[in-house]
């Protein structure tokens, strides 16, 4: 978000006030062209034979936000049958769909199979039951590097600890098991979690996959999952996607040349696309002076938005509604009953109540992580496509959260209760 002389615009220059105006408080509001520039420059950034980008789509699910990675020429990375679904409804062809589940029921790993989707197995005993169901599929294999590649604990998946993948060092019995049962092993993945800042660090874990590829024959992709980091702080470093393209395209055209065989190289970025997309959009209910702070408390929490509370992430915050006031250090906090901050002692443009913040980097893991705690509804989201604020879906209703309740006849017959 951009600051004009008069007041904040969206990146591609619509009025967020404005939005509000029309939609309310809390909202979401994702610019298109933000999403469109970042799934551009991530093509840029690769020169090899083909490159597939699969968004995954646990980062934000909207069907219209899988449209419009679809029409940009994206597949999808889907880690639950329901996002596998919500792709097929998309209008993605299986086969552009990789899923890349962990610790589900094998029955699900055999639907997504059944509907043609390319399966991703992360553990050795899938995999057997896999080959003994399915003589002669092909299969993915996602394989634990053992690498820590930094960004906060909960978001690293890739080391020994980590319950994702099949070790590296398990390769003899995984080609043991391919031989036996006759499996088509047509690629194979890493992820290393989110959040990367040394390309270094990236490259390295990519040669562990390099290395492990050369023991399969019929590779059709290596698959280097994600992790992409996005600045989230003004000053913030981010993943320096250009140099991570040119030296993994370099070294992954070689490996091609070794191969003797044209691989696509794939990608799964969520954050990296969509991240930086998202506004979140609150009102500010009270200012609060206590003996330790000034708390300005907004029309939401960590209901909507729990990274900060979850991982300890920094989301820049600005005053809409002030934006050239002077800068007074706040908490920001939400309306949950229980500890629900937002931001610690923060400068922003003197908050007033009825004020309109902005929580910057909401497109990813801030939607799709919402929950109805404390009984209050999930927000609407909007998307800002050529100009036009489009409602992609309306805020829940008491009516959508109690729908799904069954409420016993006679649980209390005495009494005169209604739910
Ligand atoms: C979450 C996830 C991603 C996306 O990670 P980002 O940090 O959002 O880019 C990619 N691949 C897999 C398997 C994942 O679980």
């Amino acid at each position: 978000m951009k600051l004009s002389p008069d007041g904040y615009r969206l990146p591609s220059g619509a009025d967020p006030l404005e939005v509000v105006h029309q939609h309310g408080t809390p909202l979401f509001v994702y610019d298109a062209q933000v999403i469109r520039d970042a799934y551009t420059r991530m093509v840029r950034a690769f020169d090899v034979p083909a490159l597939s980008i699969n968004y995954a789509v646990k980062a934000l699910q909207n069907i219209n936000i899988l449209k419009l990675l679809g029409d940009l020429g994206a597949g999808l990375d889907c880690v639950s049958i329901y996002e596998v679904e919500a792709g097929l409804q998309a209008g993605f062809e299986p086969r552009q769909i990789i899923f890349t589940p962990s610790a589900v029921s094998f029955e699900e790993i055999k639907f997504a199979h059944a509907l043609g989707v390319r399966v991703n197995i992360d553990a050795i005993p899938l995999l057997e039951r896999f080959g003994v169901e399915f003589p002669g599929a092909s299969v993915c294999l996602r394989f634990n590097p053992h690498v820590f590649a930094g960004g906060h604990r909960k978001i690293s998946v890739g080391h020994i600890n980590s319950k994702f993948g099949i070790s590296i060092h398990q390769l003899p019995h995984v080609l043991r098991l391919v031989k036996r049962l006759d499996l088509r092993v047509e690629g194979v993945h890493i992820h290393t979690g989110s959040d990367i800042l040394d390309p270094d660090v990236f490259l390295a874990a990519t040669e562990i996959l390099f290395n492990t590829a050369k023991a399969f024959d019929d590779l059709e992709y290596i698959d280097f999952g994600s992790g992409f980091k996005v600045a989230y702080r003004p000053d913030d470093i981010e993943t320096d996607i250009e140099t991570i393209g040119q030296r993994l395209s370099a070294r992954f055209n070689d490996f091609c040349k070794e191969y003797g065989k044209d691989l696509t190289l794939m990608l799964e970025p969520g954050k990296y696309l969509v991240s930086r997309a998202g506004y979140f959009l609150v009102r500010t209910n009270m200012v609060k002076q206590t003996t330790a702070a000034v708390f300005a408390g907004v029309n939401s929490g960590f209901n909507h938005l729990i990274r900060p509370m979850l991982y300890d992430a920094y989301h820049h915050i600005v005053n809409l509604s002030n934006p050239h006031g002077k800068p007074r250090i706040y908490n920001v906090v939400g309306y949950i009953c229980e500890t629900d901050t937002f931001a610690i002692d923060r400068p922003i443009a003197e908050i007033r109540e009825g004020d309109i913040l902005a929580i910057f980097n909401a497109g990813a893991y801030a939607f799709s992580m919402a929950s109805n705690y404390n009984m209050r509804p999930r927000p609407a989201e909007v998307l800002i496509l050529d100009g036009k604020a489009h409602l992609i879906r309306r805020a829940e209703t008491l009516d959508d959260m109690m729908r799904t309740q069954i409420p016993l006849p006679d649980l209390f017959p005495d009494k005169d209760i209604t739910v």
